[in-house]
């Protein structure tokens, strides 16, 4: 099993896990750009965004859910918090396993670089 994230949701790289339920897993982002930096991927394999199907749409939702979930438990649901999924190079996206970053904790700029 070649992809990263496979690899955690297999345990055989650790991650803090912060949330885990039989389709999603969370955790904390090895390079966090915000106090509060959590990634929530689907347990199944999914490259990019391009690769959805309407098959994976009450997962996406699970994912969506989960990261406002996780972000109030962080008290991150009134000051604001961000989420983002990048797709391919020119998005940044840097490992090819579907993930939605969820940030919170500081003034966060808009638009991204
Ligand atoms: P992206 O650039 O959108 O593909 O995001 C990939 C994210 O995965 C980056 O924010 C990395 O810091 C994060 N990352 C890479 N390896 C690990 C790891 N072993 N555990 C947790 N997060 C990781
Ligand atoms: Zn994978």
């Amino acid at each position: 099993m070649s992809c990263l994230f496979c690899r955690i949701v297999a345990g055989e790289i650790p991650a803090t896990r912060v949330f885990e339920d039989d389709q999603l897993l969370a955790f904390a982002d090895i390079n966090p750009q915000a106090p509060m930096h959590v990634l929530v991927i689907p347990k199944q394999h999914i490259a990019t965004l391009n690769d959805l199907t309407d098959a994976h749409d009450g997962l996406v939702g699970a994912m969506v859910r989960t990261a406002a979930t996780i972000a109030k438990d962080h008290g991150y649901d009134g000051p604001g918090f961000r989420t983002v999924f990048n797709c391919n190079a020119q998005a940044g996206q840097t490992v090819f396993h579907v993930h939605l970053h969820v940030l919170g904790g500081r003034a966060l700029a808009w638009p991204p670089g």
